[in-house]
């Protein structure tokens, strides 16, 4: 076939029509914006890292998507990969937990709903942790709590600042009170990683909520959030049901947040790598930032005292 016959050819089918058009779509070729509607194709998409280039809307990034933004190439490595949940309470509502864990596990790829590793981050060494709302609503059962615990340890027996991007709808009401219980396990083990003088910041996507908002997500040193995303506790129905109040326009959106004091800074997706590795940076003590010529021996933070860890990665 010539090329002249190949336009025409083309020329033939005409303009995408809707059914195509629709196919497309959930070929996952071209993805529609689902704040302006307007159709771009996945890969320029993605190449602005799930930000609409119409109008600016963050699209929803899974945990996989996510790594591969923050952590440079080839430098991810994956902990606890294995942990999954053990259904202690035999919990069943319309269909059994394992079966449903089963399930998401399947649509997935996923065991539970965070990624945690190890990675660098523009040549920074981080401990990150992902949460991905996919799997059951990024709810937060005893993996999560587990891995993310431990992330933090690993974090804190290394001195590595500790990243963690939140997308939950809060405790794992299967898992009862074991969910609850991951709540003060964390928090423990940020605290501790901040007695060590190591630098916590938690990034709060859309949606950040329940029992997540209530530990971890609140307790960083520096506290960001993408643009628009919605960030609370409970949700606006139940609080306005209780407080027996109409609760003001944007309650619970990220910006109502900064203006309010609970997150320190918006920042948009595409900036978000740059910015955290500068927080890093900012942070670090002086002893590995040595292009600034500073005195090795004087500036280096005082290692905690019961840290029993290895001292001479500041020297
Ligand atoms: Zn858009």
């Amino acid at each position: 076939m010539s090329l002249f016959d190949w336009f025409a050819n083309r020329r033939k089918t005409g303009p995408i029509g809707k059914e195509r058009q629709e196919r497309e779509i959930a070929d996952g070729l071209w993805t529609k914006c689902e704040s302006c509607s307007v159709l771009t194709y996945t890969k320029d998409l993605r190449a602005n890292q799930m930000v609409c280039l119409d109008c600016g809307h963050h699209l929803r990034v899974f945990s996989d998507e996510r790594i591969r933004q923050l952590a440079d190439a080839n430098t991810w490595t994956p902990i606890d990969e294995a942990l999954k949940s053990m259904d202690p309470l035999k919990f069943r509502d319309r269909k059994t937990y394992s079966d449903r864990l089963r399930e998401m596990q399947e649509k997935t790829g996923l065991i539970d709903a965070v990624q945690t590793g190890i990675a660098k981050l523009e040549s920074l060494p981080i401990a990150l942790g992902v949460m991905d709302f996919r799997f059951m609503g990024g709810s937060m059962g005893s993996v999560v709590g587990e891995k993310l615990t431990r992330l933090i340890e690993r974090g804190t027996r290394e001195r590595l600042p500790v990243i963690i991007v939140c997308a939950s709808g809060g405790a794992r009401m299967q898992e009862g009170m074991l969910s609850l219980m991951q709540m003060a396990k964390i928090s423990g083990a940020l605290s501790r990683h901040q007695e060590a003088r190591l630098l916590y910041i938690p990034v709060l996507t859309h949606p950040t909520t329940g029992g997540v908002t209530a530990s971890f997500a609140m307790l960083g040193d520096i506290i960001l959030a993408e643009p628009k995303a919605t960030i609370g506790f409970a949700g606006r129905r139940v609080v306005e049901q209780t407080l027996r109040e109409k609760l003001p326009e944007g309650f619970q959106s990220a910006e109502y947040l900064l203006q309010h004091g609970f997150v320190d800074a918006i920042v948009p997706r595409t900036q978000l790598k740059k910015t955290l590795a500068q927080l890093i940076r900012l942070h670090q003590p002086a002893a590995q930032s040595s292009r600034f010529g500073v005195h090795v021996a004087e500036m280096a933070p005082t290692p905690p005292r019961h840290l029993g860890g290895p001292k001479t990665e500041l020297v």
